[in-house]
């Protein structure tokens, strides 16, 4: 569980296609955390060949967008209570990882 290095975001290399930020594990595989879990507050990118994991070093204002999704409409037009049971699942994984960062700090 223990942190192998800590890299600063700068230092990663990032594939456009699959928005997936990489760095070289000393294993010869590579650590990954796609955009999608950084905009989570996800810091942590794990190497899916040996146990090692890095903490990434980054401001959210660092990131570039994600690309747009389907919520935007809903968004202006206030929450709506139909059809969210995939949004809630998110909210809650979201929670969760607010839930976590707050016992880190
Ligand atoms: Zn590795």
């Amino acid at each position: 569980m223990s942190i192998y290095e800590e890299v600063e975001f700068e230092d990663l290399d990032y594939d456009p296609i699959k928005r997936i930020y990489t760095y070289p594990c000393p294993c010869g595989d590579k650590f990954s955390i796609s955009l999608e879990e950084l905009w989570d507050g996800e810091d942590i990118a794990t190497c899916p060949s040996c146990t090692l994991r890095i903490e990434i070093i980054y401001d959210e204002e660092d990131l570039p967008p994600l690309p747009d999704n389907d919520d935007d409409e809903s968004e202006e037009n206030g929450e709506s209570v139909t059809g969210e049971d995939e949004r809630g699942d998110a909210d809650d994984e979201l929670a969760a990882t607010t839930q976590k960062i707050l016992t880190v700090q």
